[in-house]
């Protein structure tokens, strides 16, 4: 018996672990680190809720140590996928009856759990999968990824209270259903947050999902899985396979009971799924839910009344964190000639003391770039920066991948606001410059507004408040997560709700209620207590 209507813990943020210099919590990290960079160690699919191995198998690298193995993971084959559909459809109708504040404690526990006793196990992995640093990784894999669940479990109660007026005689009702069928989680290397909370967010609204990883997360994804197994899952609701990306997806559009896509990854793959989704939309039963959240050229502009250390900081930390590879990162930067010099000066002093290798080293600021492609695509860029007239290189231009996939923190200075790196996303230390006269600040504007395909995320940086209200408003379009004199990374869950428009995504807003309504089909139902019995209207006598 439930009578009674629950509320749920209120959510906190996730407070962050400094991990100082001789901390408990920094031993304690690195010895999970040691442990798991020695576990070698073998990752199943995990379908039904059972462990399931195939003929085929994929070594699993430290981007910063590519000849170290931590072991391999199974990828899939076609008969896989079709049974991780299976599973999640036969798990559906149990599920999705599952009273909601059941399924709440799971995800509740879940995030408990990454708390306390796995949160050195999934930032470890994190460092170890990603190359992230303990900071970095702490950020993602831990707070964000508790928040995610915690913040979403509170959008869901609110959600489910959200109910229609009725007048008197009559009681409408709202039911808030699970999408009929399953979802497909695609997620990225970049965040073990999102891996979890893109199949997570679509599960507790009582949907079951086929979920596939990047081939470069899945050390930090079995970690993820182990946190929901523990957390008590019910089998067949989250199923992973592993592999072949386009495969997998035409296995899935297959069914019919595709009922949508809870994709975070890059532009391109977007919109070649969406093409696919649509040209097979005679084949669904419903008109699946499309949710990206993908690429983007995130900018930082400058005004003359900005301050010079905080604009300094923010280009740093907002391009080089992660060695830029956060959707979010600041790539293209728009400074006025009047503080160019001192600017230059200062990037080049900080950033020559960047020290950069293994995440392992606390006093490492950055790592290695994700893999070989990565690595090959970045070092092509600046070659071909060195050889091109209207760039140069001020800062960085260095790489070496005989350990790890290296590439130094570099600056390109451009007198050309359109070009190719102030345009497309690099995903990498890359960030170029254009500087601009200080009396053309209107056209720098319009500048910032054409230039990319893009409209994540995007910083201002200024003292005069009618220069910054005037501006704010030009840049409405550019920038779903916009900043006024801070970096434009580091959304946090439940204050700035992430997500962009024009090529960067659906902007559905991960984390929030707006994200999770992507995962309901509302249902009314209207009682009528005492029905007329008469057809005939009062006009008509
Ligand atoms: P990616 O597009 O290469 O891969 C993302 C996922 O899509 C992976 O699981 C991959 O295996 C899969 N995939 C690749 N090709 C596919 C295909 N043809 N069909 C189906 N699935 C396919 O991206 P990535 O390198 O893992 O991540 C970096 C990208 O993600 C960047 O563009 C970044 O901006 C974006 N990103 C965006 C956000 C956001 O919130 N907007 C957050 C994180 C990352």
């Amino acid at each position: 018996m439930n009578n009674s209507i629950a509320s749920v813990p209120f959510p906190k943020n996730e407070p962050i672990r400094s991990y100082e210099p001789n901390s408990e919590e920094k031993k304690s990290v690195l010895k999970t680190y040691n442990k798991l960079k020695q576990s070698n160690i073998e990752v199943p699919m995990w379908i039904n809720g059972k462990s399931v191995k195939s003929s085929k198998t994929h070594n699993m690298s430290p981007p910063h140590n590519h000849k170290h193995s931590l072991g391999k993971y199974y990828l899939a084959e076609k008969k896989h996928v079709e049974l991780a559909i299976k599973s999640a459809l036969n798990a559906k109708e149990k599920w999705s009856n599952m009273p909601w504040e059941e399924r709440a404690a799971i995800f509740l526990k879940a995030a408990e759990l990454i708390a306390g006793p796995y949160r050195d196990k999934i930032n470890a992995a994190t460092m170890l999968a990603q190359s992230k640093t303990i900071f970095q990784a702490e950020v993602d894999a831990a707070c964000e990824l508790i928040d995610f669940l915690k913040f979403n479990i509170h959008s869901m109660q609110h959600i489910y209270s959200q109910q229609p007026k009725s007048d008197s005689g009559v009681w409408n009702r709202l039911t808030y259903r699970p999408l009929e069928g399953f979802v497909y989680a695609i997620t990225p290397f970049n965040f073990t947050a999102i891996s979890g909370n893109l199949p997570g967010s679509a599960a507790m609204m009582g949907n079951t999902v086929v979920w596939k990883p990047s081939d470069h997360q899945i050390f930090s994804a079995k970690i993820v899985i182990d946190v929901f197994k523990e957390a008590g899952l019910p089998d067949g609701v989250i199923n992973a396979v592993y592999g072949d990306p386009e495969m997998i997806t035409d296995v899935i559009l297959k069914s019919k009971y595709f009922s949508g896509i809870h994709f975070t990854g890059s532009t391109t793959v977007f919109k070649d799924l969406w093409k696919k989704i649509g040209a097979k939309i005679d084949n669904f039963i419903s008109y699946p839910r499309i949710v990206g959240e993908t690429g983007g050229k995130d900018f930082i502009i400058a005004h003359r009344s900005a301050k010079i250390d905080e604009l300094v900081t923010a280009i740093i930390r907002g391009g080089f964190e992660f060695q830029g590879q956060k959707c979010s990162a600041a790539s293209r930067i728009y400074i006025p000639k009047s503080m160019s010099k001192k600017v230059f000066s200062k990037l080049k002093k900080q950033i020559s003391t960047i020290k950069m290798g293994s995440p392992e080293n606390f006093k490492n600021f950055m790592t290695a770039v994700i893999h070989e492609n990565s690595f090959d695509k970045l070092s092509r860029v600046i070659k071909k920066v060195k050889k091109d007239r209207d760039a140069k290189i001020l800062v960085g231009g260095g790489y070496n991948k005989s350990k790890g996939y290296f590439i130094e923190p570099t600056i390109i200075t451009t007198s050309n606001p359109k070009y190719f790196t102030m345009e497309k996303e690099l995903f990498g230390p890359i960030v170029t410059i254009y500087t601009f006269d200080d009396s053309k600040w209107d056209k720098v504007l319009n500048l910032v507004d054409e230039t990319s395909e893009y409209a994540l995320t995007g910083a201002i940086f200024c003292q005069d408040r009618y220069i910054l209200e005037e501006s704010v408003k030009k840049l409405e379009n550019c920038a779903g997560n916009f900043y006024i004199n801070d970096k434009c990374t580091g959304a946090v869950v439940g204050q700035q709700p992430f997500g962009g428009a024009r090529g960067s995504g659906t902007n559905d807003k991960a984390g929030s209620y707006l994200n999770l309504l992507r995962w309901v089909s509302p249902r009314l139902i209207k009682e009528v207590f005492v029905p007329p019995r008469d057809y005939k209207y009062p006009f008509m006598g």
